[in-house]
């Protein structure tokens, strides 16, 4: 089978690496042809968010996917009235590429999210009380397009652009939620998993799985993927962001239509990846179990702070000495500061070890330039 993915990075490197064991084709679109599956696929170089394209490279696919969700819509939308299967769908893609239209669709689908308004320009009339927070319509990741609003005197640092003001939650724990949807309707989740954030660049550091939550939690959990996958009314595989609260309400962030960051540490810790979860979603087959074996964590390796050219990791040689750990890289010749270059996921048989082990693996690693 022919499987076109818009998107040449870590997600679909590590999706092709497990995907190998079987027998398909995997074809890439990228604009950048020393991207992270540019030497292990089907290249072809292009512009995922010009239609034209997106539909030349598509038409001759039985399947089209993305690992970005930036990707032309109406490029996908033509695939689909030829016929062309797109998992998941033009629609929820769209819905999930506007910050606007994703806070409509929690409020109509009975989502918890936090409450918000809109603004087209900083013209607007502001109703939401202080603090909250700016999100871009468009052009915001990983944290960038995103900032806290705390008072009166932080307006003038508001974008004069499209956004959703949100109310800012006074956040106990980042959560995550990996659930998947084939073709025949079967639904599987991922345990959830929990979030440790790096306070300065945003970025998502060590990834825990199980998430040390209540049974109340995670019902409300369990009933917002349930509503979720029901109003998504797409096959594929999601990543449901969310917020737990200091009162112990879940609210959801946001979703990624799409493999994740918080997603890695399945790999090892689970009994199937979500890497393996999505290849079966694309191929209409049975989901994986996804139960996981213990406790597992995961830490990013990103670029240090000014360090930019040839990358180089130190400290990699220690690791691999350690029992449970294993190293991924991304194939990535070049570091910048914050840019994600690859990541180590440990298994532990406690919270407490697997803390511990997370934070002793990050005091010897360091992504600098050679
Ligand atoms: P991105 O898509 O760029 O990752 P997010 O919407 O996930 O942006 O926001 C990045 C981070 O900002 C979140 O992980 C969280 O720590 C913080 N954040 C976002 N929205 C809120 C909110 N409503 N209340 C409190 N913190 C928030």
């Amino acid at each position: 089978m022919k499987i076109g993915i818009l998107g040449g990075g870590q997600l679909g490197r590590m999706l092709i690496q497990e995907a190998l064991k079987y027998d398909d084709e995997f074809h890439i679109l990228d604009p950048n042809s020393d991207c992270s599956c540019a030497h292990i696929s089907h290249f072809t170089k292009g512009n995922f968010n010009l239609k034209e394209e997106v539909f030349n490279f598509g038409k001759e696919m039985d399947v089209v996917s993305i690992e970005i969700e930036h990707v032309s819509v109406g490029g996908l939308e033509a695939l689909e009235n030829q016929g062309v299967k797109v998992i998941p769908n033009s629609n929820i893609i769209k819905i999930i590429q506007q910050k606007i239209l994703q806070k409509q669709f929690y409020q109509q689908n009975n989502i918890p999210s936090p409450d918000f308004q809109i603004i087209q320009s900083t013209d607007d009339e502001i109703n939401i009380a202080f603090p909250f927070v700016q999100k871009l319509n468009t052009g915001g990741y990983d944290g960038k397009g995103v900032q806290v609003i705390k008072d009166e005197s932080d307006l003038s640092k508001m974008w004069n652009e499209p956004s959703v003001l949100e109310n800012l939650v006074d956040i106990d724990k980042e959560l995550s939620l990996i659930i998947a949807k084939n073709e025949q309707g079967e639904i599987k989740t991922f345990p959830v998993t929990e979030m440790v954030a790096d306070p300065k660049l945003n970025l998502l550091d060590f990834n825990i799985c199980p998430a040390h939550i209540s049974d109340e939690v995670q019902n409300q959990i369990d009933a917002i993927a349930d509503q979720f996958i029901k109003s998504a009314n797409s096959e594929g595989l999601f990543a449901i962001e969310l917020f737990l609260d200091q009162e112990g309400k879940v609210w959801v962030n946001e979703t990624a239509p799409r493999l994740h960051n918080s997603g890695h540490q399945s790999q090892e810790g689970n009994a199937n990846s979500q890497f393996e979860q999505m290849y079966r979603i694309l191929k209409n087959l049975p989901l994986a179990d996804t139960s996981n074996f213990g406790f597992s964590g995961m830490l990013n390796l990103v670029g240090e702070d000014h360090q930019t050219g040839t990358v180089k990791y130190n400290g990699l040689e220690e690791v691999l000495k350690l029992p449970n750990t294993y190293i991924h890289l991304y194939g990535k010749r070049d570091t910048k500061p914050g840019r994600k270059m690859g990541h180590i996921n440990v298994l532990a048989k406690s919270r407490e070890e697997l803390l511990q082990q997370l934070i002793h693996i990050k005091t010897i690693v360091k992504v600098v330039v050679d």
